[in-house]
């Protein structure tokens, strides 16, 4: 068996002229200009990279980019008074803080300081909280990006046995909600799992957030499984370069599953499509409108 290919770069196209397309509507039938500030402390050059291509994407989709590019040297207060500014400016839909920030800055502090109605990134504890209880509210883009390829594949994910290994706070633990919510059966699994082939094993749906390259191995993968890898891991190439490979061996895995992402181009190119469809989202739920479908 060779398993299908799920084809995030795509499918982040697709939505992202989708998104494009809602904010002409947008700006034609009421005058609306939906606007993200991305936010930047530093100079991490991984970090400089993304929040350009996140900018290049706002733009594109007709949005209004509003980068802050702070020194290495801001303080936690300096911070916080942007984000209060940044809460209180109207044209500001979605407020997006690059993470990793330095540590002498407590990111959690920075993350409840953001307005629960901007926070285009879904970390903030209302919505994290409002996801787990099933209300409305600004979901995290990576984990809305899995389980939008995993639909893909089935427009239904009902019933499926799921298993989600990795439980962090940006990407297992609201992935499962999502999957929870679309009526899966779903197992968290984490460094501290017993048997984790055999749980693997499991799932007709695995989604792996683990940051250890290739680590999920072709024969912990049912027959015919759907495979979201979400990790992002450089390892030595050819000719001292670097390469990026996922979490799951990928070669192994697609003889046995019968859908996989690959990485590249699977989960990465959708967490930027999704960022523009929560800053369309909180436009229109700012302004008293229906958000859009996504
Ligand atoms: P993280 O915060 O480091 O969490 C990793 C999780 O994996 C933890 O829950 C950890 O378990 C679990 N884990 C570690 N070793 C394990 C083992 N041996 N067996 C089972 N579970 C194990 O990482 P993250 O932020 O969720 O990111 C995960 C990966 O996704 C990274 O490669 C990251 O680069 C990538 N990522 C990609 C995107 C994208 O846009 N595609 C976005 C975000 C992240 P414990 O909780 O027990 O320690």
């Amino acid at each position: 068996m060779t398993a299908r290919i799920i084809d995030g770069k795509t499918a982040a196209a697709e939505l992202r002229g989708k998104a494009a397309d809602a904010v002409h509507r947008l700006r034609r039938d009421q005058g609306i200009v939906p606007g993200i500030a991305v936010v930047l402390v530093g100079e991490d050059p991984a970090s400089s990279v993304y929040v350009r291509n996140k900018s290049k994407a706002v733009a594109e989709a007709g949005m209004h980019a509003f980068d802050r590019k702070l020194p290495a040297s801001t303080s936690e207060a300096e911070l916080l008074a942007l984000i209060a500014e940044l809460n209180a400016d109207p044209a500001v839909n979605g407020i997006l803080v690059q993470l990793p920030l330095p540590k002498r800055i407590d990111a959690q502090k920075v993350i409840e300081a953001i307005d629960p109605a901007k926070d285009v990134d879904g970390f903030h504890p209302i919505n994290v909280g409002r996801l787990s209880i099933g209300l409305p509210g600004l979901v995290p883009c990576t984990p809305m990006g899995c389980v939008l390829l995993a639909k893909m594949i089935r427009a239904s994910l009902a019933g499926l046995e799921t298993v989600v290994v990795g439980r962090s706070n940006i990407v297992g633990k609201p992935v499962a909600q999502l999957l929870l919510a679309e009526n899966c059966t779903v197992t968290i699994a984490h460094s501290k799992t017993s048997d984790l082939p055999a749980v693997c094993r499991r799932a007709d749906l695995l989604v792996a957030a683990i940051g250890k390259p290739e680590f999920v191995r072709g024969d912990w993968i049912k027959q015919g499984a759907t495979v979201i890898d979400v990790g992002i891991n450089r390892v030595p190439g050819e000719g001292g370069k670097h390469r990026i490979v996922g979490d799951i061996a990928y070669a192994e895995a697609s003889r046995v599953a019968g859908a996989i992402t690959p990485v590249p181009g699977g989960v990465g190119p959708m967490t930027i499509a999704c960022l523009l469809l929560n800053t369309l989202r909180a436009a229109c739920m700012q302004n008293g409108l229906p958000p859009p479908q996504s």
